[in-house]
């Protein structure tokens, strides 16, 4: 039962393992007041602690700019690799591999990730790496003072007048075609949307990548932007309702009249898609490539799940690494036997 304080105050009400919200909390961001960023922090932080996932066993990653110092503003209990410049997925594909009973979540930004780290990108998706993989996209480089990035739409414009006259990269899209397992774009100015697409990538086992558009307030939230905060609000197009509900958690979803679907992840939790006004099926990939190429023609926002498979095999799997994280293996059991390296030898005669 709750006690007094924690009922004045929902921050120290622990959830089911015995933690409350407040320590899933990290440092004090230290972001520019009104970033989008320390919203997606917020959504993070309460994605944790409705999971009941122990701090201790998350790994989060990131590498340079606004976007990656985020990690340090949540869950302050758990472990973390700030890597260099576009090389997170490096670093994260190792500590997955070394360890596979970790919470991955990684936080990168559309300048980390879509130009110096975009050959990384590719390749933890295409090896199927298990973690939450979010972008913080503003289009602008706000550690450099806001030029364009390679994700800002063709034809927007910088706050000093200058027009973007490239084609931007559509992370989703990429991802998509990559063979993604979970592709989502959310704003991280809706929490109704945003929480069920994380719990539901801290689910996946595999990459899960949610492109977030996360507005820069100081370089990039002017007239002529297209990652501003009226632009997302004026063309914001939800593509379905989400609802996240936990393995331990029973449902009733109607699925005669074909307004609701439900998709189960191999762990025993559950992402509900309610139809809003198209019809559109987020097992269907060739539906996903559709709707994005749609989109980007007619210059639309669409926001929500576009493609989930829950079935993929994540690398470990396939390259067959042990459950026991490695650090734990005796020498007996990392070490080939005199055998076997006689067995290696002879079979190279
Ligand atoms: Fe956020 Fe932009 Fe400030 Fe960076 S410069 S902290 S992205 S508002």
């Amino acid at each position: 039962m709750a006690t007094p304080e924690a009922r004045a105050n929902p921050m120290l009400t622990p959830n089911k393992i015995g933690i409350t919200k407040k320590e899933y909390q990290g440092s004090a961001s230290t972001l520019c007041t009104g970033c989008g960023h320390d919203s997606v922090t917020l959504h993070i932080i309460s994605a944790f602690y409705d999971l009941d996932i122990d701090p201790q066993n998350v790994a989060k990653f990131s590498g340079i700019g606004c976007s990656s110092k985020t990690p340090a503003y949540f869950l302050s209990g758990s472990h973390g690799f700030n890597a260099v410049h576009g090389r997170m997925p490096s670093v994260a594909t190792g500590a997955a591999m070394a360890n596979r009973k970790m919470v991955n979540i990684a936080v990168s930004g559309d300048g980390d990730t879509a130009s110096i780290g975009m050959g990384q990108f590719i390749h933890i998706i295409r090896r199927n790496i298990p973690l939450l993989y979010i972008i913080e996209n503003n289009g602008v480089y706000g550690l450099t003072k806001g030029q364009f990035s390679a994700t800002s739409d063709k034809g927007s414009a910088l706050k000093k007048g200058s027009t973007n006259l490239l084609e931007g990269i559509d992370l989703c899209l990429l991802a998509l075609e990559l063979g993604c397992g979970y592709v989502a774009r959310s704003f991280s100015g809706d929490a109704k949307q945003m929480l069920p697409l994380i719990k539901g990538g801290l689910s996946h086992r595999g990459t899960a990548v949610m492109d977030v558009i996360s507005p820069c307030i100081t370089f990039n939230n002017h007239e002529g932007s297209t990652k501003s905060y009226k632009f997302v609000k004026d063309h914001d197009q939800a593509i379905q309702e989400i609802g996240f509900v936990p393995s331990y958690t029973p449902i009733d979803v109607d699925y005669e009249d074909g307004t609701s679907k439900v998709v189960e992840f191999p762990n025993g939790a559950k992402i509900t898609l309610k139809k809003i006004e198209r019809d559109y099926d987020a097992t269907d990939r060739n539906a996903a490539f559709k709707v994005l190429h749609e989109a980007k023609s007619k210059g639309e926002l669409l926001t929500g799940l576009f493609y989930v498979d829950p079935n993929t095999r994540p690398f470990q799997e396939v390259a067959q690494i042990v459950e026991t994280p490695l650090v734990q293996l005796t020498v007996e059991q990392i070490r080939p036997s005199k055998a076997a390296l006689a067995e290696v030898m002879e079979s190279l005669k």
